[in-house]
């Protein structure tokens, strides 16, 4: 059994179309190298730090996140033999090529299912204004008048009218 304690820059990819770890950024890694009869088992946590974008207001989001990572690299010999004797998930599972476990793969999987689907800058966020694009967060009572004139118009009538909201709504 080996510990491994490492910085790796973040190869490509790490995230979503929204949200990731940008490539070359830190990644640091906690990982345990098991020798068991199939082949190593690498356990332990990576840990980075995600930007992206606020789907409501667009604002710059980051957040630090922290995954799991768990994977079995057969031994080739391993693999082979299990291939051989008809063992069709054997075709899939991960293997060690020259004595390396490339975990990438096992990494970004991890990862971008921990990564939000929608990134917000807070839970609250309140978006932006559909008329003008305003920053919600920035004025809350915003809002804006009927500049048509027709409608402006129908809304002279009315606010002249004695009609109460119940009534009209009838
Ligand atoms: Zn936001
Ligand atoms: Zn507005």
């Amino acid at each position: 059994m080996e510990e491994v304690a490492r910085v790796v820059p973040a190869p490509a990819d790490m995230g979503t179309a929204v949200i990731g770890v940008p490539e070359g950024d830190d990644l640091t890694l906690g990982l345990r190298l098991e020798s068991v009869m199939e082949g190593v088992l690498v356990s332990g946590v990576v840990r980075g730090t995600a930007v992206g974008e606020c789907v409501r207001c667009l604002d710059p989001v980051s957040q630090q996140v922290t995954v799991r990572v768990q994977e079995l690299f057969a031994y080739p010999e391993r693999a082979q033999a299990a291939e051989e004797s008809g063992d069709e998930d054997a075709e899939d599972e991960p293997v060690l090529v020259d004595d390396q476990a490339d975990i990438e793969p096992a990494v970004r999987d991890s990862l971008v299912t921990a990564l939000p689907f929608q990134p917000l800058c807070r839970p609250d966020c309140p978006g932006l204004c559909s008329v003008c694009g305003a920053r919600l967060a920035d004025d809350p009572d915003h809002h804006h008048d009927l500049v048509d004139p027709r409608w402006s118009a129908l809304q002279t009538m009315l606010e002249d009218s004695s009609v109460s909201d119940e009534t009209k709504e009838s």
